[in-house]
C-alpha cells in the first residue's frame, strides 16, 4: 500500500491585512467563496489523476490562510468530501481549520464539526487591548474569549491557541498575562510564535523610517523562557521551537512538515512537496499566489503551479536539518546518512562547532539542539542555508 499524505489547503481571504503579515492574504470587497471553493475542487481532481498522489489516502487535512473562517461550512464540508472521495481520508485523520475571532460564530463552528472538521486553531495572539490594536487586528479579547467557548460546545476537544511575542511594548510580565488567560481555556496545544519584522510589510517599512523599535534580545529570551517554563507547569510540553502541547496533541499536519513528509497544497500560493523512496532530493513546487490568476489558471489546466522546483543536494541536505531541528526530538543521524550517504557534521562543519559549544547535543543517535541552541535557533539557521 502507498504511504498516506498530507492535505493542505489555503484560504488566501481576511477580513483586513495586520501590519506585520506576509502571508498570501488578500483582501476583498467580496469574498468570491464560491468561484473558489470550485477551484480547489478542480485542482484536487487534477492532483487525483497525477501518479505521485493516485491511490494515496490523505492522513491529514489543514485549512490554513488567510483566514479559512471566512468560509462556510458547506464550502469547507465541499472540499473534504471531495478529497474523500477522490483519495479517501485515513480512518481517524487529523482535520485542523485556522480560526480568527471576530471572523466567526458559535454556528460557524457546529457547521465545521459537522462536516468533518476535528481541530481548530484559533489565532489570539495576545489579550491585551492596546496590543491588538497595534498589531491591527480586528478582534478584541473578549472576542477570543467568545471563540474559544464555541469551540468547546461545539465539541471540539482538540484545539490550538495561536500567541504572538516580542510585540514592541510588550513586557515579560505582559506575556505571562497572556499565558494566564490562555491557559484559563485548557488548550491542549498552544503556539508562541516570536514576532518578526518581515520584508515588505508596513512594519518593515515604520522599521527603516526609524518609526518601530523590535525588543531587545535579551527581553525575547526573558520571554521565550517564560513561556516554556509557564507552559511546562500547566503539563504542555514543548514538542517544536514555538509549538507546546499536552501527550498525544501534537499537530500531526505540522510533524509530518518537519519530517520531511510528503504534502500536497492546493489553493492559491499554496506549496506541496514529494520525494520518492529511492530519491534523496525529492521536487516541490507552488501555486500562483494571486488568487485571481490562481482561479483562472485552475479552470484552463487543472491546477496553477507557477514554479516547479527539484533542489541541489547540498540545499535539500539543509532543509533536512532546519526543518528536523525545530523539532525538540531533532533528527535520525543514521536517517540523515542513508538519506545523503554522509553525517551533518561531514556536510555542514558548522555541526562540529555548534556540537563543541554545547548548542547542539548528540542522544541515542539523534541530533537536537540543548536549551541554549533553542534560544539562538533562528540564527543558527542562517548558516546552513
Ligand atoms: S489575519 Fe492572519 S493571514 Fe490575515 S492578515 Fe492577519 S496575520 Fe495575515
Amino acid at each position: 500500500m502507498r504511504k498516506p499524505f498530507s492535505l493542505y489547503v489555503h484560504i488566501p481571504y481576511c477580513v483586513s491585512k495586520c501590519p506585520y503579515c506576509d502571508f498570501n492574504s488578500h483582501v476583498a470587497a467580496r469574498i468570491p467563496e464560491r468561484e473558489y471553493t470550485q477551484a480547489l475542487l478542480r485542482e484536487l481532481r487534477h492532483y487525483s489523476e497525477h501518479e505521485v498522489w493516485a491511490s494515496r489516502s490523505v492522513k491529514t487535512v489543514f485549512f490554513g490562510g488567510g483566514t479559512p473562517s471566512t468560509f462556510q461550512g458547506t464550502s469547507i464540508g465541499a472540499v473534504l468530501d471531495e478529497a474523500d472521495g477522490l483519495f479517501g481520508l485515513d480512518e481517524r485523520p487529523e482535520i485542523t481549520l485556522e480560526a480568527n475571532p471576530g471572523a466567526v460564530d458559535a454556528g460557524r463552528f457546529r457547521d465545521y464539526r459537522r462536516c468533518g472538521v476535528n481541530r481548530i486553531s484559533i489565532g489570539a495572539q495576545t489579550f491585551d487591548a492596546e496590543l491588538l490594536r497595534f498589531l491591527g487586528r480586528v478582534h478584541g479579547a473578549e472576542e477570543t474569549r467568545q471563540a474559544l467557548t464555541s469551540v468547546r460546545e461545539a465539541g471540539f476537544d482538540n484545539f490550538s491557541l495561536d500567541l504572538i511575542y516580542g510585540i514592541p511594548g510588550q513586557t515579560v510580565d505582559g506575556v505571562s498575562r497572556d499565558l494566564s488567560q490562555a491557559l484559563e481555556s485548557e488548550p491542549p496545544h498552544l503556539s508562541a510564535y516570536n514576532l518578526t519584522i518581515e520584508e515588505g510589510t508596513p512594519f518593515h517599512a515604520r522599521y527603516r523610517q526609524g518609526l518601530l523599535h523590535p525588543l531587545d534580545e535579551d527581553v525575547e529570551i526573558g520571554m521565550a523562557e517564560r513561556i516554556q517554563r509557564t507552559l511546562a507547569q500547566a503539563g504542555l510540553d514543548r514538542y517544536e521551537i514555538s509549538n507546546y502541547a499536552r501527550t498525544g496533541f501534537e499537530s500531526q499536519h505540522n510533524v509530518n512538515y518537519w519530517e520531511g513528509g510528503d504534502y500536497l497544497g492546493v489553493g492559491a500560493g499554496a506549496h506541496s512537496h514529494h520525494r520518492g523512496p529511492s530519491d534523496p532530493l525529492g521536487e516541490r513546487w507552488h501555486n500562483e499566489r494571486s488568487p485571481a490568476v490562481y482561479m483562472r489558471r485552475t479552470e484552463e489546466a487543472g491546477h496553477a503551479v507557477a514554479e516547479h522546483e527539484r533542489p541541489e543536494c547540498r540545499q535539500a541536505m539543509a532543509e533536512h536539518l532546519f526543518t528536523g531541528l525545530r523539532m525538540i526530538g531533532g533528527v535520525s543521524v543514521p536517517a540523515f546518512r542513508r538519506r545523503f550517504g554522509t553525517k551533518p557534521e561531514n556536510a555542514f562543519p558548522e555541526i562540529a562547532g555548534w556540537l563543541s559549544e554545547g548548542l547542539l547535543v548528540e542522544t541515542n543517535h539523534r541530533l537536537h539542539f540543548a536549551p541554549r541552541g533553542l534560544l539562538l535557533a533562528n540564527e543558527l539557521f542562517v548558516h546552513l542555508v
